[in-house]
């Protein structure tokens, strides 16, 4: 399936995306501003911040990372629009990874900030980023892996790549519970939560209607689609409710995107369709590779698909995204009728065509 080309809302700020540099500090529209937070070791390089002006102060729409850079790339943009980072009265995340969670207590600290986030995500905090709750978090990450036939010592390794995040993030407990369809209090502003779970189970995209703007977090990305895995914070077929998401957000009439990564653009909903498609193709993809076999594991079965590079080449920490996506697709197929787990250890997967 070709990639469909959505036309970027600014294209310098696509230009410093795709030659690698980091975008501009820019005024969106009067009052709010695009401010690009670098991201250490991923190769999404930054989180674009949203700051929208308040008759007191600003308000943003993510955070960053936890690191000094993030928090003075954030103030330097911040004084670009005439403001610190005192003046912030607000920090709304879009979901509970660190590249947009991490730097909210930070935030808080630094202004008497209030953090708002989807009571979905909310509740995964602390397991996520305190002691004891992420060594049990690791201990069940590695007994996914070893039901998916990951072998052990790798899943071991796997499991332990995702401690070191917890260091890019400050425990913060959220302020404020953002409901689906709630609206956002902000004096100037229009803005309303809408719940699109999947790639985390909390996500939230914010609408402004009476600037006809999505902020769309990572649920709806101009270039990549964003990882949609079983794990074990995910819910139960996050694939299904990613989904879903999708088609409901698509059929917003807005004239912009603004999200968290990458760059701006314009057409939602073709791009909605675009990738939807893709997980249809993935989806008959995994139907195909398991036809071909008698029963295989969820790692044996990643190995086969097509990756953007060859599975042995893919670094380890990513091979563990990848096993995990993998499932959600098997539980997707599973859940239509199309796909059938033996349970065990590990569990085998069947195909159920004909
Ligand atoms: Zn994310
Ligand atoms: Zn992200």
């Amino acid at each position: 399936m070709s990639k469909p080309m959505v036309t970027a809302a600014n294209e310098r700020q696509r230009a410093a995306w795709t030659g690698g540099t980091l975008p501009e500090v820019e005024r969106v529209r009067p009052g709010l501003w695009s401010i690009p937070v670098p991201i250490p070791i991923n190769p999404l390089r930054y989180v674009l911040v949203y700051a929208m002006e308040l008759p007191d102060g600003v308000a943003v729409i993510d955070a960053g990372w936890n690191t000094d850079e993030a928090y003075d790339a954030l103030s330097a943009g911040l004084g670009v629009a005439g403001y610190t980072i005192g003046d912030i009265k607000a920090v709304l995340v879009t979901h509970i990874h660190p590249d947009h969670y991490g730097l909210a207590g930070r935030l808080r600290e630094a202004s008497g900030a209030w953090i708002g986030l989807h009571p979905a995500d909310a509740r995964l905090v602390r397991d996520r980023y305190d002691e004891p709750g992420i060594q049990e978090l690791a201990d069940r990450g590695r007994e996914l892996l070893l039901r998916c036939g990951v072998p052990d010592l790798t899943a071991q390794e796997l499991a332990g790549a995702s401690m070191m995040m917890r260091n890019y993030v400050s425990m913060a407990t959220p302020d404020r519970l953002i409901e689906d369809g709630e609206r956002l209090d902000l004096p100037g502003w229009n803005l309303k939560a809408v719940w699109t779970p999947g790639h985390s189970p909390g996500h939230l995209c914010f609408v402004e209607a009476d600037r006809r703007l999505l902020f769309s977090g990572d649920h709806v990305l101009p270039r990549i689609t964003p990882n949609v895995a079983v794990h074990p914070q995910s819910a139960d077929n996050p694939l299904a409710d990613y989904l879903d998401s999708l088609r409901d957000i698509g059929k917003l009439d807005v004239d912009e995107v603004l999200p968290a990564h990458e760059y701006r653009f314009l057409e939602l909903s073709e791009r909605v369709d675009y990738v939807i498609g893709h997980h249809e193709e993935r989806l008959a993809e995994v139907e195909a590779v398991l036809a071909a076999a008698d029963g295989m594991t969820c790692w044996d079965l990643a190995t086969r698909l097509t990756w953007s590079r060859p599975w042995e080449t893919i670094p380890l920490f990513m091979r563990r995204s990848a096993t995990n996506e993998t499932l959600a697709h098997l539980v997707w197929l599973e859940a239509r009728g199309r796909a059938r787990r033996v349970a065990g250890e590990p569990d085998m997967w069947h195909s159920l065509q004909s």
